[in-house]
């Protein structure tokens, strides 16, 4: 069973579905970090993100696995790697081919499959599990969304909001897996409330509907 948590970058996805999924006792999936491990492995390869093919067979060819806090791709850690902001760049250049989508979406649904998730990413209320019961899209203005990215990760707020925007952008436009709320999905602007509120109504959505 999944509950399925979408949203643009710095909506606060991450922290939110992670603290949710400790509360209700269930499994924390990551989707974005396996198109980060894809975008990673262009690079380290030389393949071109940009490349449909390229990135494509890159994405057949490796294995992506989570361990406790880590993830692996080939069973190497690249836990800190794919945080770069160069691999933010590529993982939203290799999103946008559908040969790549598919090999991430076959492999999110296989692994979902096996337990109660809390996954995360853009399209998991549309795409990977339509059938979910539980449907969060989180949203916040740009402006904090790439302040919270610059405390994070120590970066300039104005250069984030200009790369987030290129980013969002090409999450929305793309023809498959565009970033969307789903019909049945909750939307929940988090701009003006905090990590704790955030966590606590998702907990109280999954109780309400009875899946946890
Ligand atoms: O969520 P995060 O920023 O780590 O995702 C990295 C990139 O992966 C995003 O910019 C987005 O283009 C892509 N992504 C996606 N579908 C998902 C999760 C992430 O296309 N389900």
């Amino acid at each position: 069973m999944v509950i399925a948590i979408d949203g643009p970058a710095g909506a606060g996805k991450s922290t939110v579905a992670r603290m949710a999924a400790e509360t209700l006792g269930f499994t924390y999936l990551d989707s974005g970090a396996m198109y980060r491990c894809v975008a990673l492995t262009c690079l380290e390869w030389g393949a071109d993100p940009e490349q449909s093919g390229e990135a494509t067979s890159t994405a057949e060819s490796i294995e992506i696995s989570f361990e406790d806090e880590e993830v692996l791709v080939d069973g190497v850690p690249v836990t800190d790697e794919i945080r770069s902001a160069e691999v933010s760049e590529a993982a939203s250049r290799v999103a946008v081919h559908p040969g790549v989508r598919a090999a991430m979406v076959t492999e999110q649904r296989r692994l979902i499959e096996a337990g109660d998730y809390i996954a995360e990413g853009r399209d998991i209320g549309t795409v990977v599990s339509p059938e979910s019961p539980l449907k969060v899209f989180l949203t916040a203005s740009a402006e904090v969304r790439a302040r919270r990215r610059a405390e994070q990760t120590g970066g300039d707020p104005r250069e984030i909001l200009i790369s987030q925007m290129e980013r969002d952008k090409r999450d929305s436009e793309r023809e498959h897996g565009a970033l969307m709320a789903a019909d049945d999905a909750i939307e929940v602007d988090t701009s003006e409330l905090s990590l704790d509120q955030v966590v606590t109504k998702v907990a109280e959505l999954a109780r309400e509907r009875g899946i946890a």
